[in-house]
Parts: structure tokens; sequence; C-alpha cells
């Protein structure tokens, strides 16, 4: 089968055709300009490659909600020109196919579910920590939606004892993402990550709150393995420092094979930076798959 795969960002459109094994056979990228200019390109890509289903994980907030007359909308994202577009629709019109729909990082969850480092897990966790931060949850196999969609880079976390930056988050200062996010640090300590590599104490500052966000994850989810993904995780000393926080942060409280093995248990992807398009790519399939089914059938 000749599947589409839509990672749609805010800076920019990565689309690739490939197969229900996870094959990606090609690929390009197209900046994120107005609707009225980029909708139009990636139809042409994927008309041109005769797609039979497409999947598109996405930048947010977007309606999930398949009962909702806004359904398959990017909502109120910060990317104005992107506010109340009906993504879903334009492709579903245009190439009369079945359009998968999720978050970028539920889609990144997907594709280490399916493909990497989580696959044949039914619990498990894939963190980005990037522009922004995000997760995408898979419980019980299936992706986490609830209410809306998960926005766990926002949980509100304990600042340390020596922090003195507030925090940028414009609506909470102090979450997650405010406190640690790429423009976070870079507002914190004056420069961008990647010139901060030898400053230690950024960088156990940085697991600080990564290990304090990982363990607020853990006893709720109960998750089987975390991945973290993300610009920020090329630093690689990063990973290790995380793994000892949420040891101590932990306190001995949890005990489970999973958390004797955090080597095994906190990972990077294992999918490199191909998890987005993956999981893109399991979208459509599992899209496809549903469209087969008579309506009545249909679980969500
Ligand atoms: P996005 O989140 O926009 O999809 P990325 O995941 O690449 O993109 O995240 C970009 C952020 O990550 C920027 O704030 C950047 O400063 C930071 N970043 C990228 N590479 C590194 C690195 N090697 N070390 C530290 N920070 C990095
Ligand atoms: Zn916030």
């Amino acid at each position: 089968m000749r599947l589409g795969a839509l990672e749609a960002g805010g800076t920019k459109m990565v689309c690739a055709i490939g197969n229900e094994r996870g094959e990606i056979e090609k690929r390009i990228s197209l900046p994120t300009e107005t609707p009225e200019i980029t909708l139009p390109a990636m139809e042409k890509f994927f008309r041109e490659n005769a797609v039979e289903a497409l999947g598109i994980g996405c930048f947010g907030p977007i309606d999930l909600n398949r009962a909702s007359a806004t359904y398959g909308y990017i909502t109120t994202a910060p990317k104005l020109a992107w506010q109340n577009c009906d993504i879903v629709g334009y492709f579903r019109r245009a190439l009369n196919i079945p359009v998968g729909f999720d978050t970028d990082v539920n889609g990144s969850a997907l594709g280490e579910a399916t493909w990497g480092a989580s696959r044949g897990l039914e619990n498990s966790m894939y963190i980005t920590i990037g522009t922004g931060v995000g997760a995408g949850i898979v419980v019980n196999g299936k992706l986490l939606h609830g209410m809306l969609h998960p926005e766990a880079g926002h949980i509100l976390l304990k600042p340390h004892p020596k922090e003195t930056y507030e925090g940028k988050c414009p609506f909470h200062k102090n979450c997650f993402e405010g406190l640690a996010a790429g423009p976070a640090i870079e507002a914190r300590w004056g420069a961008k990550g990647v010139e901060l590599a030898d400053r230690k104490e950024v960088w156990e500052l940085e697991a600080y709150y990564i290990g304090q966000a990982l363990v607020d994850y853990l006893m709720v989810l109960s998750p089987q393995k975390i991945i973290l993904g993300g610009g920020v995780m090329h630093q690689e000393q990063l990973l290790p420092l995380i793994r000892r926080e949420v040891k101590e942060q932990l306190a001995g409280y949890i005990v489970t094979k999973e958390l004797e093995d955090l080597e095994s248990y906190i990972v990077l992807p294992a999918l490199k930076d191909n998890q987005g398009i993956m999981g893109a790519l399991k979208l459509a399939v599992d899209e496809w798959e549903m469209s087969l089914q008579t309506p009545g059938d249909r679980v969500n």
C-alpha cells in the first residue's frame, strides 16, 4: 500500500510516502507558510504519489473529538494563519481518502510504540523537549486523548531552591516548558543550549526539572517505558543526570523491575529522528483499517 505521512510543524511540513511496514520511500520538507500556500503544495505531492490514506501528526492545539463539528481542525494555535484551519477536511476533500489525525507528540509516541523503543508495550510515554515540551501517551495500547489531548508540558514544577529565573511560559511561568524547554534555557543562561554544552550547572538544573516531571508522570500514568526526544536531548550528558534525578526524587517509593534498570526504562528514541513521520504513517494505516469497518463497529 502507498500511504502518505505528514509531520506538520510550525516551521516546516515534512511529507513522506511509505507503507504499512513503516518503510519510507521518499520525503520532502516544505516551509510552513500560510494554509493557502502550503496546503495545495502538500496536496500536489500526495496526489502525484497516489496515496491511499494519509496520516497527520500535527502541531496544536487541535480538535481530536470525532463527534465535534470542528474535528480535524487546528484550533487556537499560536501560529495565527493556521488558527481554525480544517486540515483534515482539506485533505479528505482534495484526495478523497481516509485521513488519520493526532498531535505531533502522540504521533511520535505511536511511531516508537509501533516500530521503536516501546514496541510491544501497552503503556509508554514519549516526551519532546525542544522549542516547547509535549508528551504523547500510550495507555492500554491506545493513544490517550481524553477531553482534548494531554498538555503534559505545562504541568507546574517546583522551582529549584537556587533558581533565579521565573520561567518563560506566558500562561504559567514555572511549568515544565516554562522552566526547561530550549527557549527557557536560553533566557536563563543568556546563550543557546548548544553553546552551553560544557556548563555542568546548566545540565544539572535541567535534569532536576526533567526528573521532577518524569516522577510526576510516572506516579500518574505508570508507563512501562519513557522515551525522551527533542533538540535539548541532543545533549548527551543529560540522560544519565535525568536518571539520577528520577532515582533520587522517587526516593525508593516504587519498586519494580523496570525502575531497577533505569538505563532501559528512560531512553532516547530508537527511530532517531524518524519517530514523528513514522508515527504519522501508522496514523494512516490505522485510519485506513478503520475505514473498512462499518460505521456501527467503530470504537472511536
Ligand atoms: P522543535 O521543538 O521546534 O520541533 P527541536 O526539537 O530541534 O525543534 O528543538 C529546538 C530547541 O532545542 C531550541 O530551543 C534549541 O536551542 C534546542 N536545541 C537544539 N539542539 C540542541 C543541542 N544540541 N543542545 C541543546 N539544545 C539544543
Ligand atoms: Zn505553561
